[in-house]
């Protein structure tokens, strides 16, 4: 797992990419509580659970991605382009 830092409510996650379509994200706080996006969304009266997530945390691990800090995990299988079986 990898830590990243929202840049805007300075939350720490545990981030892994399995592969580009795929973050696993694991909160060391309650998400619920201790983001403004998450709180605000509640005060909203939004389902929680098909929340998508702090806007700011994903574009803080989407730069870490781009820069490579975060490696995507190839252990998973994956189809490469040209390979047969
Ligand atoms: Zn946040």
């Amino acid at each position: 797992m990898y830590e990243v830092t929202c840049a805007t409510c300075s939350n720490k996650v545990l981030v892994e990419k399995f592969s580009p379509i795929h973050t696993s994200i694991q909160w060391t706080t309650d998400a619920r509580t201790s983001c403004p996006e998450f709180v605000a969304a509640a005060e909203q009266g939004q389902d929680m659970d098909s929340f998508p997530g702090c806007t700011a945390l994903r574009a803080s691990i989407d730069d870490q991605v781009r820069t490579g800090k975060i490696p995507t995990n190839s252990f998973r299988a994956e189809p490469t382009p040209g390979q047969i079986g």
